[in-house]
């Protein structure tokens, strides 16, 4: 048993109110790191959407009428409490997801940055003034909530989700539903409760802990007006489907299969020390890196300084502040993995240079979910393990020589979330940023979550934008306006 299972509280908030009883089976929650279990689960489905739903649609004109600055005030507060309560979201998120304390710190801080951000902008949604005719007509738009959005998310990193998306959608006046992942059911209900102790009224902000089914609920719910979701595309395709009859509106941040570029003059230290620093979720982050282009020229030098620092990381007790790597989220997702390791051997879509099996761990964490630390090299860029999103700690190494043949097999998957190109030339730089088919490229940087700029996905990586003005603008309808 983990120093943090009593903290550990499944509960919902539906219109203010905790519930603990759910019209849903229970599920037990296991403790990655041992597979212990950490306590059963109530999972809501339909009834308690719609209940949700209805106390969402009775909150939209107290929320409204508070006004942009009052709204401005109590997101305020929200940062500060989320800040202040930072032990405990640390403790919660590290028993349910296994991710190791050291890697939920700047998750903490990124998290209320990206609150304290939509309350920037929560008074100054604005308008425009589109027109003043010949005739006199003036007109302008409105920029109006949609009123209750729904917001469906996955589990990798369940805290730093919520505030991506939360505070942009009650900034832009609408209230939410939140569905979180059933595997993720704690960081949320504290989230809701720190929305109530920040001032948000009850019904703004509510969360419906459940699974698939009460995903679906939310999607076809006539009044929830549009769905923010991250997750997987084939989740996103059925949500499409289900919504279709309604014409819902969908901002869908999906997975992705990111690069890193390494050019003959790139800082080949840096490179190799961002590309090993994704280890931190066990690669469970849309934005892992986990292609790694290198240049023939540095090839031997990168392999040879990888190969030393992801084999470096260290793998073990999430709640021990060294451990850089802690398991995988339950034991399908660490079969997966290692299933797809061996397949990729077995049909020799590369070479094996490290890992590939289970971790020495302590005896304490043998039923643990625990990948080693993997890394291919020669990969075949057409094969599963060049073109699927494994979700696991897997890099694959392609060597190459000619820049635009390196392209073609950059841009070549389904994807295109974000790619990281090391070089000290700007020329270079600026020349792969535009033939990037991705929605961000960072120069010898990688996984930045900016909250003032938008993050979204190129075709299979998604719909929409998280962060900056873009992020308000996905939670907001626009009106039109003449005064003749
Ligand atoms: P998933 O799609 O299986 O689940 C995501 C959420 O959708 C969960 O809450 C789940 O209960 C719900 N859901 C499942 N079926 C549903 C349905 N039919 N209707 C409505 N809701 C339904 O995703 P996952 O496998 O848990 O998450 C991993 C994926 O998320 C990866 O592809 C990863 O890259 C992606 N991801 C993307 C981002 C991003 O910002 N682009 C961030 C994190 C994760």
């Amino acid at each position: 048993m983990h120093t943090s299972t009593s903290q550990l509280v499944s509960e919902m908030i539906i219109g203010g109110e905790v519930v603990r009883d759910a019209s849903g089976p229970s599920m037990t929650h296991h403790y990655a790191a041992t597979g212990e279990p950490n306590g059963e689960v109530p999972l809501g489905g339909a009834p308690e959407v719609a209940a949700a739903v209805a106390a969402a649609k009775d909150a939209t004109a107290a929320w409204e009428a508070l006004g942009p600055v009052e709204r401005r005030n109590r997101l305020a507060r929200l940062a500060e409490v989320v800040e202040s309560w930072g032990d405990r979201f640390e403790a919660v998120s590290s028993a349910e997801t296994g991710i190791p304390r050291q890697g939920f710190k700047w998750r903490l801080k990124l998290a209320c940055e990206w609150i304290r951000t939509y309350v920037g902008y929560a008074d100054k949604v604005g308008g425009d003034i589109t027109a003043s005719a010949d005739d006199g007509t003036l007109e302008y738009t409105r920029l109006e909530p949609y009123g209750v959005v729904g917001i469906i998310i996955t589990w990798n990193s369940p805290l730093l989700s919520l505030c991506m998306k939360i505070p942009a959608a009650l900034a832009a006046g609408n209230t939410v539903v939140v569905k979180p992942s059933e595997l993720t059911p704690y960081t949320p209900a504290l989230f809701g409760r720190a929305c109530l102790e920040a001032g948000i009224p009850p019904g703004v902000v509510n969360i419906v802990v459940g699974g698939a089914e009460a995903g679906e609920a939310l999607t076809v719910h006539p009044d929830v007006e549009k769905i923010s979701f991250t997750g997987g595309i084939a989740t996103a395709t059925a949500m499409m489907r289900s919504g279709a009859a309604l014409v819902k509106p969908f901002c869908f941040e999906l997975g992705g299969k990111s690069a890193y570029i390494v050019l003959p003059d790139a800082d080949i230290d840096l490179a190799v020390t961002l590309a090993s620093k994704e280890m931190s979720n066990a690669g469970q982050s849309c934005k892992f890196g986990s292609r790694l282009f290198v240049h023939d020229a540095v090839y031997p030098e990168y392999r040879e300084k990888l190969v030393a620092a992801v084999g470096g990381v260290v793998v073990g007790d999430p709640e021990d502040e060294s451990t850089m790597m802690g398991p995988l989220v339950t034991r399908a997702a660490q079969h997966r993995v290692l299933d797809f390791v061996d397949g990729a051997r077995g049909r020799g879509d590369g070479t094996l240079l490290l890992g590939g099996g289970r971790p020495e761990v302590p005896e304490k964490f043998h039923n643990g979910y625990f990948v080693e630390p993997t890394v291919f090299e020669e990969v075949d860029p057409a094969s599963p393990l060049g073109q699927e999103e494994i979700f696991g700690p897997v890099f694959g190494m392609f060597r190459f020589t000619d820049e635009e043949q390196m392209l073609r097999d950059v841009n070549s998957t389904r994807f295109g979330l974000s790619n990281y190109v090391h070089t000290r030339d700007l020329r270079t730089a600026t020349r792969l940023a535009a033939n990037l088919k991705s929605g961000t490229v960072y120069v010898n940087d990688a996984n930045r979550r900016n909250p003032g700029a938008p993050f979204g996905g190129f075709r299979g990586s998604g719909i929409g934008s998280e962060g900056g003005r873009a992020g308000l603008d996905e939670f907001l309808r626009k009106k039109t306006i003449g005064i003749a």
